[in-house]
């Protein structure tokens, strides 16, 4: 059973030693508690003359713990600490300890398309063990505080001056910090393999000899469109889809690849670059009716999608203002949630597998 508690102004006594306990100490700290790490022997020794100060009626030099926080030390004193902390009616629990990591290491984690329900739990356990925590514009940031407390948080998305950390300097820190012994976690938006320059951070670690992993996230290329209801595939609609940068420009050669793919194409990055593509894209053939979204800030109370066609967009930017960060979904699955199709379609198949499961 899992229980939450407020521990703020409580006096919580740690058991373990610094580099152990290191995570239990942050956190209980950041969540505002009054926190003495000791040694099984130290903790012994306080509860002893707790005890004796509440037989005699005096007053106790030191105050009573309201939790005792059990990370390493003997096994053999533990049940003693804790029968002791149970006649004193103190709350005892155990916390795993850090792993000895001499050269610490970093931890990768993709934190999706800025849910924090669609951070995995993988992702939520690396956070809640970092001592470090590198974030940018399109990772979860507001709930950070919450899921890795005590960490020290630090936004390379932009700078006071609205800069953004040059990739160069992020590793550098990601680098430096785990070289001091610390987890470093490098929280990046969607998945962290897809134009997120994670393999760079990865090459960057086992360069320095970092132990470095890597927590997959939830791409924003598949569920943006979901978010506003598009399917990147569909039956008998679209068999394929394709992912692309619109960060540069495609050249006429690309232009003629893409037209010429079929499917559903998802661009990422490709605000700055739109007007181009779809007047590409037409320019070698692709149907002037050919239907086109764009959702922008997917997942958050700014979201917004657009429906238009390649050909009719262009004339309406103006007056739409299209901001980034948004994702870009031309391919005819963007009439899906529209078709009524869709939901008999979708209905009868279950009505038909509940009923074979019902056999
Ligand atoms: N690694 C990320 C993509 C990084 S590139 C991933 O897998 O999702 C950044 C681009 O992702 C943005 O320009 C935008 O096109 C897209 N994006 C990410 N999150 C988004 C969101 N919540 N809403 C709309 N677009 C998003």
């Amino acid at each position: 059973m899992e229980l939450s508690v407020d521990v703020a102004e409580r006096d919580v006594l740690v058991v373990g030693n610094p580099e152990s306990a290191r995570r239990t100490v942050a956190r209980y700290t950041a969540g505002g508690a009054r926190v003495v790490l000791a040694t099984t022997e130290q903790a012994r020794m306080r509860l002893a003359a707790l005890a004796d100060a509440a037989s005699a009626g005096m007053a106790a030099c030191a105050p009573m713990p309201d939790l005792l926080v059990w990370v390493t030390g003997d096994p053999s004193e533990r049940a003693e600490l804790e029968s002791a902390a149970r006649r004193l009616r103190i709350w005892m629990l155990d916390e795993k300890p850090l792993a000895s990591m001499p050269n610490g290491r970093v931890t990768l984690v993709g934190g999706g398309p800025g849910a924090p329900e669609l951070l995995t739990v993988g992702g939520r356990r690396a956070l809640a063990e970092a001592d470090v925590v590198l974030y940018d514009r399109l990772a979860p940031a507001d709930v950070l505080e919450d899921l890795a407390p005590g960490a020290e948080l630090i936004d390379v998305g932009k700078t006071p001056g609205h800069h953004a950390v040059p990739q160069s300097e992020i590793e550098a820190i990601m680098v430096q910090r785990a070289l001091r012994g610390l987890h470093v976690v490098r929280l990046k938006g969607g998945d962290p393999f897809v134009f997120g320059r994670g393999a760079e951070e990865v090459l960057a670690c086992r360069a320095a000899s970092i132990p470095v992993s890597v927590i997959p996230g939830i791409t924003s290329a598949i569920s943006v469109p979901a978010a506003a209801g598009i399917p990147v595939t569909h039956r008998e609609i679209s068999r394929a889809f394709t992912v692309v940068s619109g960060h540069v420009p495609f050249d006429d050669a690309e232009l003629a690849h893409l037209a010429g793919l079929g499917g559903t194409l998802v661009v990422l990055m490709g605000v700055g670059t739109l007007v181009q593509l779809v007047a590409g894209l037409q320019r070698n053939g692709m149907a002037t009716s050919m239907p086109i979204a764009i959702i922008e800030n997917g997942f958050s109370v700014h979201q917004r999608t657009t429906v238009s066609t390649v050909s009719e967009i262009t004339g309406r930017l103006g007056e739409l203002g299209i901001r980034s960060p948004a994702v870009i979904v031309i391919g005819e699955v963007v009439r899906v949630p529209e078709s009524d199709d869709l939901d008999h379609a979708e209905n009868h198949r279950l009505v038909a597998a509940l009923a074979h499961l019902a056999r």
